[in-house]
């Protein structure tokens, strides 16, 4: 595996890499890489001929009250593991390197949908950070393709959206959420969790289900089922970010007539903030 720190090392080789003809997947992530990170690349592995990846954890995306500096930084057993999983290139730049000209002063992407609910409307300018540092990090890599995991749904639905909208001449794919055995998703975040709380944490995606088993039954009261859900997570000792059912594609809160809904939630635990969803469609 071939690993850059700058925009233009990286840049030369993938130059004579396109032009062999050689097909690029990218995986975006911020490192402290799990299984979930992993299977992406694998994912990647199956469909191109060059896997990048890169570890970036971008300030622009975390609030002032966030955790951007505690952020788990792995750098050398995210290398092995990603030599293992068949990467090619990693890169992995510092801040000065992505944001040469400073934070405040740096050009922005905004997708004005789907970006104040949900994780945006806890998370002020999360996405716009998220947005603008993947339109970066596509127009230094320019892949073919570009895998996203379906655990974070909302950000994969705005990346979607903002691919759509500025006409980025990549294919967006999505991978499915890698789990831990007793169902908690994987996140680099779970390393926060206690562990006496860790037992109970797995209840974000219990109530999830819970949802999603009376919206098949058809039981349509969505109001009345985030609410159970809420109960179900607060005596389990958390506090509820949110949970919501939403339109799977336009994540506006879910109307009787969907016939594609997604159930999304969030939870504190003492020190972390965990996100989960599952999705019902109609055959
Ligand atoms: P992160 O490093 O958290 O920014 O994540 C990088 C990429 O890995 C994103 O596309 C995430 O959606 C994806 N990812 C993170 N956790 C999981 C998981 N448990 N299953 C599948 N994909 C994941």
């Amino acid at each position: 595996m071939k690993i850059f720190h700058t925009v233009n090392g990286l840049r030369d080789d993938l130059i004579q890499d396109r032009l062999q003809g050689l097909k690029i997947g990218f995986v975006p992530t911020m490192g402290n890489l799990h299984d979930g990170h992993l299977a992406l690349l694998h994912q990647a592995n199956q469909t191109n001929d060059i896997v990048v990846c890169s570890i970036f954890v971008n300030a622009l995306q975390f609030g002032l009250n966030e955790d951007w500096d505690k952020y788990p930084r792995t750098y050398e057993s995210d290398c092995e593991k990603l030599r293992a999983a068949g990467c090619d290139y990693l890169f992995h730049p510092d801040d000065v390197e992505m944001y040469p000209n400073g934070l405040d002063t740096q050009s922005r992407v905004i997708c004005p949908t789907m970006t104040d609910v949900l994780c945006g409307a806890s998370r002020p300018g999360h996405f716009e950070g998220v947005t603008t540092v993947v339109s970066k990090l596509f127009n230094i890599v320019q892949p073919d393709e570009a895998i996203f995991g379906i655990k974070d749904y909302q950000q994969l639905a705005v990346i979607r959206r903002m691919a759509e909208d500025l006409c980025m001449p990549i294919q967006i794919t999505s991978a499915p959420i890698h789990r831990e055995a007793d169902g908690l998703a994987m996140s680099s975040r779970n390393r926060y969790i206690t562990e006496d709380e860790r037992p109970q944490a797995t209840v974000l995606k219990e109530s999830l289900d819970w949802i999603a088993s009376q919206i098949r039954s058809g039981n349509r009261a969505f109001s009345e089922l985030e609410a159970e859900a809420t109960v179900q997570i607060e005596r389990a000792g958390f506090a509820v970010d949110y949970v919501t059912c939403s339109n799977s594609k336009t994540l506006d809160l879910a109307a009787d007539d969907d016939s594609e809904i997604t159930v999304l939630g969030a939870m504190f635990t003492e020190s972390a903030r965990l996100i989960d969803n599952v999705s019902i469609s109609e055959e």
